[in-house]
């Protein structure tokens, strides 16, 4: 079982008036098989966690720890931690001109698993996937992200987490922007992964909406960068009725 522990983590970002520092002792561990929903407010830093996680260069590591089954992910490269199985959904937003959909997930696929996928039945599988998330099978010849929809991009990074089947995925606000439809579907994909036990979700979300289809095993609520609260998904019906204002009160930023 693969195992995602993050030790008192510190993170700055470097902006033009200095560093600042936005993640002060984050502690979470995360187990292949569960789900662990962050919830807090906008600017809280749980991004900037998502973004720690994958290798981002903008942000400094200060002080700390983060080990995928005891192998430190911290002086991993970010294809190195592709490669250990810790997928961010928000790795690629930008815009990847000339490169297909299909191209795109066939070289992450081989990057990831080390040798590429046999071609008839990788066809096959993405033809599958995409079947699930019921998707046009037209989309596997466009551009990556040139003129996706909001429900497309997301769409795009579940089906990148069924083929390339991460240990610890991360999701940064999946449920952003989606209408009700897309939501579902992005959902079933979550589920159907989970239901395989092989992977650990950390699921950050600034609303509950999600949690109605995703239901996690364990909720955070960060605030200040850091965890404040941790219980079960009880939690999130709290956090619904209650807001977030409780644990900003107060609060230093
Ligand atoms: P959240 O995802 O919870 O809304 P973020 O991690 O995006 O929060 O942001 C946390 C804080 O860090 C905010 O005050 C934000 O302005 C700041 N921050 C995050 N990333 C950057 C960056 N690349 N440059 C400057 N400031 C940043
Ligand atoms: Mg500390
Ligand atoms: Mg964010």
């Amino acid at each position: 079982m693969a195992t995602l522990e993050i030790h008192d983590l510190h993170v700055s970002v470097e902006t033009e008036t200095g560093s600042t520092e936005i993640l002060r002792g984050v502690d979470l561990t995360v187990k292949q098989g569960e789900t662990h929903a962050i919830m807090g407010p906008n600017g809280s830093g749980k991004s900037t966690l998502a973004y720690s996680l994958a290798g981002h260069p903008k942000y400094t590591v200060t002080g700390g720890t983060v080990t995928l089954d005891g192998e430190d992910v911290l002086e991993m490269s970010v294809d190195e931690r592709a490669r250990a199985g810790v997928f961010l959904a928000m790795q690629y937003p930008v815009e990847v001109p000339g490169v297909s959909v299909s191209n795109f997930l066939r070289t992450s696929a081989t990057a990831i698993r080390g040798e590429a996928p046999k071609l008839r039945t990788w066809v096959k599988e993405v033809k599958e996937a995409m079947e699930r998330l019921e998707m046009d099978p037209a989309f596997a010849e466009r551009n990556v992200n040139e003129g996706f929809s909001g429900g497309e991009k997301k769409r795009h990074e579940i089906l990148q987490l069924e083929l390339l089947k991460p240990k610890i995925a991360i999701l940064d606000e999946t449920d952003s922007g989606l209408d009700i439809d897309a939501l579902r579907i992005v959902s079933e994909g979550v589920n159907r992964l989970r239901e395989g036990g092989e992977v650990g979700t950390l699921l950050i979300t600034h609303y509950t909406r999600i949690l109605r289809y995703i239901k996690p095993d364990h909720v955070h609520v960060f605030a200040g960068g850091r965890i404040v609260e941790s219980a079960g998904p009880e939690l999130a019906d709290k956090l619904e009725a209650e807001g977030y204002e409780q644990y900003t009160k107060g609060a230093v930023s």
